[in-house]
């Protein structure tokens, strides 16, 4: 997928003008995350915040052990029966697609969701090659007819409206004009049973591998993971390396957690532990399972202070608790990974100069880090990625100089008073809009008042 990230702020204005998508994000994300709080702290805020804390141990100490955890992982699920395999980058991955489907003579290929696959453009690689792919979870199915990529880590097609979506069947697929939701599913549904009856194989990703039992494991709310993984004779699972669990204990909870917190479920509809392909006893199944397990700069953030972004979950909480990501939606961040896990991850896979504004995309408000299941400090990792991107030198000359003059005035108590008073008579002159750049920052919102008098005024007369 190209990156585009750079274009950020060009990207969000369109975000912003578009009502349809104004609409469609503001109240997916809305609802999506009433539904979390609702969930997360259906017995008490203690109990919610204890689970949170017990899967963020969980996959802290996954980390720290993740070389052993991943040498064990791959000795047990080898004794279950899957092929292991390795990719360094996106290049090797796909190679090694392209060769599992031509040993086995694949043509058609259905897929259930996996964001790793976005990042890796195996959708891409696969039709180069002649292959016929199918995306089979809904929101996947509609952006893949509507050739974009998804918008949302969980909810892949969140940015359209019902509308747009019944437009999109009707001129791919010729579906009869209907407004209601539930015949376009239907139809949706039919049109997808054939591809899932006719497919030679099935590639999904994979929400944990389970180190000590050598399982996958798959969370969803649609059939279509099922079918993808149990009716074709090939089944591909593309795995990162960060999504090792030590035990099946560790998984319950996050599996939990990482419910609770993406869609406000208690758990998913379909919960799924994979142990290799069919046995001998059994009539259907897969004959061969390969779990690919990928790298393409996970290692690279290991080695940094930000080896904490990769504990994240992929429940997409943080992306509808965050204000900037509720006025743009996803494709403003321009690569795979929207809102704040997004805002992190994109600039350590892709390169801070290729990311530059992804890090400024953030009021620092603190809701991704509470939200988060795994506790993930991403309000930190932000501030760190401005940090470097000034010792880069990719931060913009006016922002630096706005930061150099802003340390002027904090650095001395008589600079800082004449500031509040210059402030304020700004205020009195020019009202809640600022001229030029500065007018960037009112041009969709208020400036809030000034307080009439300054704390240390206060302080002063009560004295
Ligand atoms: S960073 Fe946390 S909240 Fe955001 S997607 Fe990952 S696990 Fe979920």
């Amino acid at each position: 997928m190209k990156v585009q990230s750079n274009d950020f702020i060009a990207l969000s204005e369109i975000a912003i003008h578009d009502k349809d998508l104004q609409e469609a994000v503001g109240s997916g994300t809305r609802t999506a995350y009433n539904k979390r709080q609702k969930s997360m702290f259906a017995h008490t805020h203690e109990h919610g915040e204890a689970m949170r804390q017990q899967a963020a141990e969980a996959k802290r100490r996954a980390l720290r052990n993740l070389p052993d955890l991943l040498e064990t992982a791959e000795a047990n699920l080898t004794k279950n029966g899957f092929n292991v395999e390795w990719a360094v980058d996106a290049a090797e991955a796909n190679k090694l697609v392209l060769e599992i489907a031509k040993k086995h003579g694949v043509k058609t290929v259905t897929k259930s969701k996996s964001m790793l696959s976005e990042e890796l453009g195996v959708n891409h690689a696969m039709e180069n090659a002649g292959l016929r792919v199918v995306e089979t979870d809904l929101g996947e199915y509609i952006i893949q007819l509507n050739d974009e990529p998804p918008s949302h880590i969980v909810a892949p097609v969140i940015h359209k409206t019902k509308p747009e979506i019944r437009d999109i069947f009707i001129r791919e697929l010729g579906m009869e004009y209907t407004d209601d939701a539930g015949e376009m599913v239907a139809f949706a549904r039919k049109m997808l049973r054939d591809d899932f009856l006719n497919s030679d194989m099935g590639i999904s990703g994979g929400n944990f591998v389970i180190a000590e039992t050598g399982s996958l494991a798959l969370v969803m709310n649609e059939g279509n993971g099922r079918m993808c993984t149990s009716v074709p004779k090939v089944h591909i699972a593309l795995v990162g390396i960060e999504k090792l669990v030590e035990s099946v204990e560790d998984y319950t909870t996050l599996t939990q957690v990482l419910a609770r917190s993406g869609t406000g479920q208690n758990l998913t509809v379909y919960t799924n532990i994979l142990n290799g392909p069919s046995r001998e006893d059994e009539d259907d199944g897969p004959e061969h399972v390969y779990i690919i397990f990928v790298d393409n700069g996970r290692s690279d953030i290991y080695a940094t202070n930000y080896a904490e972004a990769l504990a994240c979950i992929r429940c997409g909480a943080c992306q509808n608790a965050c204000p900037v990501y509720r006025s743009t939606g996803g494709h403003a961040y321009g690569w795979v990974y929207g809102g704040p896990i997004g805002a992190v991850l994109t600039p350590l896979y892709v390169g801070l100069e290729n990311a530059a504004p992804l890090p400024h995309a953030s009021s620092l408000c603190g809701s991704c880090k509470e939200v988060c299941p795994v506790d993930i400090d991403l309000p930190r990792m932000l501030l760190d990625l401005r940090w470097d991107l000034v010792q880069a030198g990719e931060s913009k000359t006016g922002w630096n100089m706005g930061m150099k003059m802003w340390a002027i005035g904090m650095t001395s108590p008589a600079r800082f008073s004449l500031g509040g008073v210059a402030a304020r008579a700004g205020q009195f002159v020019m009202g809640d809009y600022m001229p030029g750049v500065l007018g960037n920052w009112t041009k969709y919102r208020d400036f809030p008042d000034f307080a009439p008098k300054s704390f240390r005024q206060q302080w002063k007369e009560r004295q």
